[in-house]
């Protein structure tokens, strides 16, 4: 694990490596086209970098909400982009610009956008279980090597996982990491809500949140991408959280026409109570279910980082991006 991460009890991360800039963000990107998409915080938009023509997304983030300070979560945040750049599944960070009221997050661009989109899209444009198994695969890859690097990203779930393209399908990036959390040096992290339909058991108990904890969302985003429907969603947050503490999901032919039963059984392995019994990352990699053609669906450039183990920050052959301070 890097050892230039600076840690705290709530496994937040203050140090970075990338210069915030403070000259202003228009005058080297153009804005392009309608928003990517937005969440609670954040408002994303395409733009192209003047100097080299190339779309970027760009993630504004408000440093004040709610009447706090939060520029130390936007700072985690970025972090934990840097921590993640060899990491392929992962969306990866351009640059960061600060102006008095806002971050502002220059990403690679996803132009597939939300994976949501294609879990609740008519029969002719949702994903083939073909499909699912070639992103859950990424997903998992994209996941187990987070997990290898002490990240649990505690906001898994169809809207933070995107796509290179929508069609044809490309790859997975994995996007959004407000809610991460860095377990290097920490016994128990409680607290913490993600999204209510991908909630684990143990965050609603509010009791110790692991890896595992994704694991869960990975289950759900699975049950979604195969069969369109969300397996705890109820009619309002009480009932959501009565079915998932209870368990209660719908396993029947009638969710799951047409799709195998390695499928189901690869989805009932995550969505165990105890976090302990559930699938890791690896483990699911080797499931049946997944582990058919291994690799078959990777580029080879892929592979070799993937395949080797975690390389420290400060010895990371990789180009440095212009933003990097040496
Ligand atoms: P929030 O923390 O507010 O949820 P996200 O990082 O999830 O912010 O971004 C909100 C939405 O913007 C995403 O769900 C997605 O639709 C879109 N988006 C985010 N990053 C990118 C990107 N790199 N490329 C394309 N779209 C993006
Ligand atoms: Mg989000």
């Amino acid at each position: 694990m890097p050892d230039s991460r600076m840690t705290n009890k709530n496994g937040m991360v203050s140090k970075i490596q990338t210069r915030i800039r403070t000259d202003l963000f228009k005058n080297n990107y153009d804005l392009v086209g309608k928003e990517l998409g937005r969440g609670k915080f954040a408002v994303v938009k395409k733009c192209i970098e003047k100097t080299t023509g190339k779309e970027y997304a760009a993630k504004f983030l408000r440093k004040r909400r709610k009447g706090e300070d939060c520029r130390m979560d936007i700072i985690h945040e970025i972090a934990v982009l840097e921590s993640a750049k060899s990491n392929p599944f992962v969306v990866s960070l351009h640059e960061v610009y600060e102006t008095t009221t806002e971050i502002i997050l220059v990403l690679e661009c996803a132009a597939g956008g939300e994976i949501f989109n294609q879990c609740v899209a008519d029969n002719d444009e949702a994903f083939t279980e073909q499909d699912v198994i070639r992103l859950a695969r990424q997903i998992l890859m994209g996941v187990a090597c987070l997990h290898r690097n002490n990240v649990v990203h505690l906001d898994l779930k169809p809207q933070n996982i995107l796509l290179t393209s929508s069609r044809p399908l490309g790859d997975i990036r994995i996007v959004d990491f407000g809610l991460s959390r860095c377990m290097d040096n920490i016994k128990e992290l409680r607290e913490i809500l993600g999204t209510p339909e991908y909630v684990a058991p143990e965050v609603l108990n509010y009791e110790p949140i692991s890896t595992a904890t994704d694991m869960w969302s990975i289950g759900v985003l699975t049950y979604v991408m195969l069969t369109g429907e969300s397996p705890f969603l109820g009619s309002d947050k009480q009932e959501t959280f009565l079915n998932i503490s209870q368990i209660n999901v719908d396993y029947s032919q009638d969710v799951f026409e047409g799709v195998s039963s390695l499928a189901i059984d690869f989805i009932k392995s995550l969505l165990q109570k105890n976090p302990r019994k559930r699938a890791t990352a690896e483990e699911c990699l080797k499931h049946p279910w997944l582990s058919g053609h291994p690799h078959s669906h990777l580029h080879s450039s892929h592979l070799s980082s993937l395949d080797e183990p975690e390389t420290p920050e400060e010895s990371d052959p990789e180009p440095e991006s212009p933003a990097s301070t040496p």
